[in-house]
């Protein structure tokens, strides 16, 4: 786990009930740039070996994380949209996905030339708890013919089911954080 990341969650992090965890004065909301080039980093160095040609993101707050990825890997970036409505599109590869946070779903939508069939992907997210974003981006992966080459989340919710969800599906998620569980006011890493 990255030392910085979870001594930042402890001071800055915010347990909403059990399941959701506020860090929005320094990931998703108020963002710190300088923390951000450190998890770009450090993702960088975990994934150097899997020859990743794009990262790939949801928008909007995998954005940052995986910005600094693509950065240090010096590939592209990716940023698959939120759509409402379904656009019948040769250009456009869309699939549903449950949002976690907002209880609503959306169709995850990429257009297709930005996804090669040769290409070797590195998924990027800021949180992973069930898993629905991971699992639609690799969807979206697969029909454009391309590879997984990794998947990598900043937290993890190790009490929610994400993980093996997608172990499940013969993916091994990375997480700089992992939170084993959380009350108003407690934040437990899990033991290493
Ligand atoms: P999943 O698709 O794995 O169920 O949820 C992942 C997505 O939901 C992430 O992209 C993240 O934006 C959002 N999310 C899930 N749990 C949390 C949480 O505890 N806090 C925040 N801020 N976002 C979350």
């Amino acid at each position: 786990m990255m030392e910085v990341l979870k001594q930042r969650i402890l001071s800055e992090g915010r347990a909403v009930g059990k399941e959701v965890l506020l860090v929005d004065s320094f990931i998703n909301h108020q963002v710190d740039p300088q923390l951000m080039a450190q998890i770009g980093d450090e993702f960088a160095r975990i994934f150097r070996g899997v020859e990743a040609t794009r990262v790939a993101t949801i928008e909007t707050s995998g954005i940052a994380p995986a910005m600094m990825t693509a950065l240090a890997l010096k590939v592209p970036l990716v940023i698959m949209k939120k759509s409402v409505s379904a656009i019948l599109s040769e250009e456009l590869l869309q699939t549903p996905v449950h949002s976690f946070t907002k209880g609503s779903n959306y169709l995850l939508t990429v257009k297709r030339r930005f996804i090669q069939p040769q290409d070797r992907v590195l998924f990027i997210d800021d949180f992973l708890a069930n898993g629905e974003a991971a699992l639609g981006a690799a969807k979206l992966i697969a029909m454009a013919g391309a590879q997984v080459a990794g998947m990598g989340c900043v937290i993890e919710k190790a009490f929610q089911p994400g993980r093996a969800r997608l172990q499940g599906e013969g993916y091994n998620p990375v997480a700089l954080a992992s939170i084993a569980w959380m009350e108003d006011g407690t934040i437990q890493f899990t033991e290493e």
